[in-house]
């Protein structure tokens, strides 16, 4: 900064933001909301959608204060909060980082390289594949990860959910609203969703439990007309028409941009102390892409306001 050095009033920098997040869900976004309002120069770098997995979900209804509110209109509160801060936003994708060092190099798929102190990943999860023949191939001609973005199509279609967490029961409740029946296939003889969700699902008429069994292939001629399904005790193997596949067993962390750098578990999710410190200095990381107890929108926002406090230490 040079001869503008205003030194007294802030701490020269030497780089374009203070925060840069990577990732612009309920995490970043809260951590986006956090940082600008202690008056740091604050960017969020979003690939996709602003708002993240909850512009895929529905409605919320466990967010307090929000008795019930679709994903997206959540969203969109988020999104808007953070701007109102003057949380700046660009929709790049980020491609490389170079964090070592105290100035945080971030590269966007634009050509861009933007500077910081601080980096948070907020880049989240994505749907994990069931990895069986047909699903790559009816991709889009039956088999589905988004039951908001696809569940129109089945008007008055069975369909089958495959998984037995909390986004398999609860979209399977809203696809029952759509298609003629809904069949969730687990591979447990017990639900892992919370039990209101459950108690919920159990009421729907048109909505069949298959158990202890799993899907080992999607079939049809231009799109899905029935899935095989293997009982895991008996080890038995039917034919099971259905128009549609939604596929929800669990996530993927996002971490492919780190890996090797950053430390994670076995399965990707980025460690992080209880201020969400990843093992280099200045690097944090919130939400679903963090190893943590919960994944909620609540945890995920509050992930973003402890990151966002803790890296006031760099601006003292
Ligand atoms: P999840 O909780 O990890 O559940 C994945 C489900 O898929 C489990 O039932 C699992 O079976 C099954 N599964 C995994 N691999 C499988 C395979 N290869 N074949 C067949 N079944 C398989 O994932 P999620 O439901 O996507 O939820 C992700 C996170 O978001 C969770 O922490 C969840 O609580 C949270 N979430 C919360 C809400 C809410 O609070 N409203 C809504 C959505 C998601 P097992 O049970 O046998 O392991």
């Amino acid at each position: 900064m040079g001869m503008f050095n205003l030194s007294g009033i802030s701490k020269p920098t030497q780089s374009a933001y203070d925060v840069i997040i990577v990732g612009a869900g309920p995490g970043g976004l809260a951590a986006g909301l956090y940082a600008a309002r202690a008056r740091l120069k604050t960017l969020i770098l979003e690939r996709a959608t602003e708002g993240g997995q909850i512009t895929l979900t529905n409605t919320v209804e466990d967010y307090p204060g929000f008795v019930l509110i679709s994903g997206q209109e959540l969203a969109d509160k988020f999104v808007e909060h953070a701007r109102n801060f003057g949380t700046k936003f660009a929709n790049e994708e980020v491609v490389e980082m170079e964090l070592s060092e105290e100035i945080k190099k971030v590269k966007t798929d634009v050509g861009n390289t933007y500077t910081s102190k601080v980096v948070i990943i907020s880049t989240g999860s994505n749907p994990r594949k069931l990895g069986v023949r047909g699903e790559e191939e009816f991709a889009n001609k039956g088999v589905s990860y988004c039951a908001v973005c696809d569940g129109s199509f089945f008007k008055d279609k069975p369909l089958v959910v495959v998984g037995g967490g909390d986004s398999a029961v609860e979209e399977a409740i809203y696809l029952s609203k759509i298609a003629s029946s809904v069949t969730i296939v687990h591979r447990r003889d017990k639900l892992r969703a919370q039990k209101i969700v459950q108690e919920r699902a159990f009421k729907v008429p048109n909505l069949k439990f298959i158990w202890n069994s799993i899907v080992d292939e999607i079939g049809g001629n231009n799109s899905v007309e029935y899935v095989v399904l293997k009982n895991v005790k008996t080890g038995e193997s039917t034919k099971y028409p259905t128009s549609g596949v939604f596929i929800y067993v669990g996530l993927v962390p996002n971490s492919e941009l780190v890996k090797g750098v950053v430390e994670t578990d076995e399965h990707g999710f980025i460690l992080t102390n209880d201020r969400m410190e990843t093992n280099i200095k200045g690097v944090y990381a919130v939400g679903d892409v963090r190893k943590t107890f919960l994944r909620q929108v609540v945890t995920a926002a509050a992930d973003g306001a402890i990151a966002a406090v803790d890296l006031t230490k760099y601006f003292d």
